[in-house]
């Protein structure tokens, strides 16, 4: 598959070693974190020859000063747990509200998956990080132990899979966070981006961004996006859930259950380049950008508001609150297992 080197990264604030996997597979380069498992940086060949398509930072003090949670795993559980807590099996867990009075992304600043240091190692030509998450950390119960291994073909398909297990009945739901630009990290905007989604249906949120519990159609909204459109287009119509999110952050329906085998969920296309998103998850979060402000980059870059795409394929939010979604409890001794691909070609 792919040839792995490694390099330092230098420290986090704390002093911690962060180091680089460099994944390159004929003209693909992609560059991961142990830091949150972070795709810092994916390089593709482009009409004018390399081309970084997602944003990320020079330092991991850099991405410990921003809350966007560029390129990172994201876990114990992708998006929102509203009221910042849940019951399972008749206990109740409280957990950190760190967005509004939800959770987000798996907890505190700092302390989510996104943040913490991941183990690497090489095995045959894939990078396989794991990290051992401790029973009730994060306020999650049950000792979960997380495998994510990225794969680079010479094809251009970047494929992330998922595995976990937990000694306890828990909760689990991961994703990666990575935003796109396919005409470059620092293009600034999303201008001449197309963007496919096959999903007839998406999960309605309500003034904190949590699902409300209700479907809607697609159907006559700018959320369909089943043939391909201009993504600025679309955010320019008026719509009362784009205005809840601020542009789009909602999870768009694949399926009531667990793809097998992989469906392609999604399809963007600009300035000579085609990314695909293959996956097994049953929705993805389409999330435009809306919370970025002058963060800082690459290459002394400034990211700002719908600068990037992110397609988080996931497990649907807050299923744990919502009897008839997808479940997202992980029963002790299962195994958790999901793939997503990225694949970025030529434009066709
Ligand atoms: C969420 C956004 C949130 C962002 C954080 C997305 O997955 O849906 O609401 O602001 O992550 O960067």
């Amino acid at each position: 598959m792919a040839e792995i080197t490694f390099e330092s990264f230098g420290k986090t604030k704390d002093g911690r070693e962060v180091t680089r996997c460099i994944l390159s597979a004929g003209e693909y380069t992609a560059k991961v974190l142990t830091l949150g498992g972070i795709l810092q940086s994916f390089q593709v060949p482009a009409p004018e020859g390399k081309r970084d398509i997602v944003l990320g930072c020079e330092t991991p003090i850099q991405y410990q000063e921003q809350t966007n949670y560029l390129g990172a795993i994201i876990g114990r559980v992708a998006n929102r747990i509203s009221q910042a807590s849940f019951v399972l099996n008749g206990n109740t867990y409280p957990l950190a509200a760190n967005n509004g009075t939800n959770c987000l992304h798996g907890g505190r600043r700092g302390k989510g998956f996104d943040s913490v240091l991941w183990d690497a190692e090489e095995q045959d030509g894939n990078l396989v990080l794991h990290y051992s998450s401790a029973d009730g950390e994060e306020g999650f119960p049950g000792r979960l132990e997380v495998q994510v291994t990225y794969s680079l073909s010479a094809y251009g398909a970047l494929t992330l899979n998922y595995q976990a297990e937990s000694d306890k009945d828990t909760l689990c739901n991961l994703t990666n966070h990575s935003y796109f630009n396919l005409r470059g990290h620092k293009f600034g905007s999303l201008e001449g981006h197309r963007l496919q989604i096959d999903a007839e249906e998406a999960t309605e949120i309500d003034d904190t961004g949590a699902p409300n519990g209700r479907i809607f159609s697609v159907e006559g909204t700018p959320f369909d996006l089943q043939e391909p459109a201009d993504i600025t287009v679309q955010l320019e119509k008026s719509h009362p859930q784009l205005e809840l999110g601020g542009g789009f952050d909602h999870n768009f329906i694949l399926g009531r259950e667990q793809q097998n085998p992989l469906q392609l969920a999604a399809k963007a296309w600009a300035d000579g380049l085609c990314l695909e998103c293959l996956t097994t998850q049953p929705g993805v979060q389409l999330y435009t950008a809306n919370f970025l402000e002058q963060t800082p980059g690459k290459q002394g870059a400034h990211y700002d508001r719908r600068a990037a795409f992110c397609l988080e394929t996931q497990g649907w939010p807050d299923a744990i609150h919502h009897p008839d979604f997808p479940s997202a409890v992980l029963k002790a001794g299962e195994k958790y297992q999901q793939t997503t691909v990225y694949r970025v070609v030529a434009e066709k």
